[in-house]
């Protein structure tokens, strides 16, 4: 299907980007052979990495690839957990090092521009300087603007705040022809046709390549409060957060955990999870502009919970607490990384969260896989840890036959989201690893309307061939 690689595209390659810019030893390629997806049974090598410095290279880069039927695949960090950047195909990855830019921060308009290459721990504390905030907050600060946007990323606070599609307002893109167009800009309403913006958005670079991005910033909150509630069993944990939203108050996040869990990512990090009480907690951040404001919204969570067979309610009252608890969340992943397969990110409807976690513990019961669940309980989203290995007793054990088990247990948990009226990716994306569930999820209309975007922009079907569908 494709042209391969030869020494006068590389000779090209090296002319656009200059020769420290082109990567070709195979020793450094192996780092653009995967992301954050565990098992290497997705890896594939590209020919050659790129590092364009503008959006003039990349046209040019595009130009070459598209003429000479070459796939081409953008790279933010590798952060992403369905191989959505692997260069299935070999051929040219494009990455955005140099790319790194804060062009503008406009406090008139509220917006930030930057290019797609910026880190999400380089953008946060440059918009905190001037006063500004930037709510989408995906677990992985390393994670690029240009992955974000390509994989519409979410996070704990999309419960509140929304996702990364809700802050982009205008976006550069090189079109798979190599012509350079801009989609949006700095506008709150734009109703101005179709929004071929929020087509890129979560495209996951199969229709254009983003060089930069426009983004809408808000004032920060004033007061922010974090609550741990403790109970018996997550059943019950989860069914409190209906409850609250019923009281029309809406969290900034609200995180299910098994105790189990939270324990591991603290000792992994050499930091203390406040409550020792119960097997499963909530994790809820409320903020406001007062604090007697977040008080009595504290106090109301708290009555519900209490309500709701929770066994106790503790407050993170300082910056430091919160950080603490924030940061053993956080890590969860980390803490499992070595040991675990896969993290899926099935998301229900809030109303279903309880029913389907249920039916998850289950299947882990049936199978004697070991599969921590843990997640965000207001937008019902939900991350299970396929496990290759059990935490037991403070020491990791191989789970007896799990291969023969992945397969079954992975395919089961997809029929529950089904059951349970989800979708298979809530924010990770289809990538590779997806691509099996995306018919049972999907009406085949809505898959070949899809096909159809994706010829139209992308003919000689050049972007990151083999993502979402085949
Ligand atoms: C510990 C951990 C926690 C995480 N937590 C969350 C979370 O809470 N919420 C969440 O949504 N995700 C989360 N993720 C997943 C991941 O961080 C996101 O998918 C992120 O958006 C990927 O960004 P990236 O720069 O690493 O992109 P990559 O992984 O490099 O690429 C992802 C996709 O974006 C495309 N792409 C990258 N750059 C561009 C570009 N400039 N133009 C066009 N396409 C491009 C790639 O081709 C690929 O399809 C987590 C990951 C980890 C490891």
């Amino acid at each position: 299907m494709y042209n391969k690689v030869d020494a006068s595209i590389i000779e090209k390659l090296t002319e656009i980007v200059g020769k420290s810019n082109v990567v070709t030893d195979r020793e450094d390629l192996l780092d653009y052979s995967h992301d954050e997806y565990s098992l290497d049974d997705i890896a594939a090598y590209p020919d050659v990495v790129v590092k364009p410095q503008d959006v003039e290279a990349v046209s040019k880069i595009v130009k070459l690839c598209n003429a000479n039927k070459i796939p081409l695949t953008a790279r933010g960090s590798g952060t992403g957990l369905c191989g959505a950047c692997v260069p299935s195909f070999g051929g040219v990855v494009i990455t955005f090092e140099n790319m790194q830019h804060i062009i503008e921060i406009d406090a008139q308009n509220l917006t930030a521009t930057v290019e797609s290459g910026l880190m999400l721990m380089d953008f946060y504390p440059a918009i905190e300087q001037k006063g500004l905030f930037f709510p989408p907050h995906p677990g992985d600060e390393s994670a690029t603007v240009g992955g974000v946007i390509a994989t519409n990323a979410g996070g704990a606070r999309a419960v509140k705040y929304g996702v990364i599609r809700n802050f982009v307002t205008g976006i550069e893109v090189v079109l798979p022809n190599g012509e350079i167009v801009n989609f949006g800009g700095k506008f709150v309403k734009n109703s101005t046709g179709y929004s071929l913006m929020h087509l890129m958005i979560g495209s996951e670079g199969t229709l254009g390549i983003i060089t930069k991005a426009t983004i809408a910033l808000m004032a920060p909150p004033k007061e922010i409060m974090t609550l741990v509630v403790p109970y018996e069993n997550l059943h019950d944990a989860i069914s409190t957060v209906p409850a609250i939203i019923e009281k029309k108050i809406l969290p900034m996040a609200v995180e299910f955990l098994e105790r189990e869990t939270a324990v591991l990512s603290g000792e992994h990090l050499n930091k203390t999870w406040p409550c020792a009480q119960g097997k499963a907690h909530l994790m809820i951040i409320v903020d406001g502009s007062r604090e007697e404001e977040v008080m009595n919204l504290a106090e109301t969570i708290s009555e519900v919970c209490l309500a709701n067979n929770a066994l106790d309610v503790f407050i993170a009252d300082t910056k430091s607490k919160q950080k603490d608890i924030l940061d053993i969340r956080s890590g969860i992943y980390e803490a499992m990384r070595n040991y675990m397969l896969e993290i899926l990110d099935i998301t229900v409807p809030r109303s279903q969260i309880a029913h389907f976690v249920d039916a998850v513990n289950e299947v882990a019961v049936k199978s004697g896989m070991w599969l921590p669940t843990y997640g965000h309980a207001a937008d019902g989203n939900v991350h299970t840890h396929l496990m290759r290995y059990q935490w037991q007793d403070g020491k990791w054990i191989e789970i007896e036959n799990w291969e023969e088990k992945y397969q079954t247990v992975r395919k089961e948990l997809h029929d529950l989201g089904k059951k349970y009226k989800g979708i298979c990716s809530g924010e990770h994306g289809i990538g590779i690893v997806k691509k099996e569930y995306l018919k049972s999820f999907l009406e085949p209309e809505q898959i070949e309307l899809m096909r159809g975007i994706k010829k139209t922009f992308d003919p000689n079907t050049i972007l990151n061939p083999g993502k979402i569908f085949d």
